[in-house]
């Protein structure tokens, strides 16, 4: 099964019932990231299918940024299990039918948003985060 960006946008706008008002998105959209964040750790604390173990990422500034990118670690150990990837998936998705509604309510383009942050990508390379 496959969507494209507008046609999820515009279902997104079909169902807005209860949370037109952009008060209402944004506070969805703030309350449903910690939802997925929550959901992520649970993954750890809870089922056990993934270990997060931080530590300081090393930068060496005698190395290029490319070198260095491959020496970051994500700290995460093993793999999401099916059930986890589930519910990660299924709150993705929650946010991404804030962000639509957002696109909806602020007569923004959710496609050309992404189209514009992939060209962006594309041209800066790893130097977009610096
Ligand atoms: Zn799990």
């Amino acid at each position: 099964m496959s969507c494209d960006c507008n046609e999820f946008q515009n279902l997104t706008a079909n169902l807005q019932l209860l949370n037109k008002s952009i008060l209402d998105i944004v506070t969805k959209l703030d309350e449903q990231t910690s939802m997925l964040n929550r959901a992520v750790f649970k993954s750890a604390t809870h089922c056990g299918c993934i270990e997060i173990h931080a530590t300081k990422q090393l930068y060496s500034p005698s190395k290029t940024l490319e070198e260095n990118q491959l020496d970051l670690d994500t700290h995460i150990e093993g793999t999401l299990c099916p059930k986890c990837r589930d519910k990660i998936e299924e709150e993705m998705g929650e946010l991404l039918f804030y962000i639509a509604s957002m696109c909806e309510a602020l007569d923004l383009d959710f496609e050309s948003i992404m189209a514009k942050k992939f060209d962006h990508l594309k041209t800066l390379g790893i130097y977009n985060l610096l």
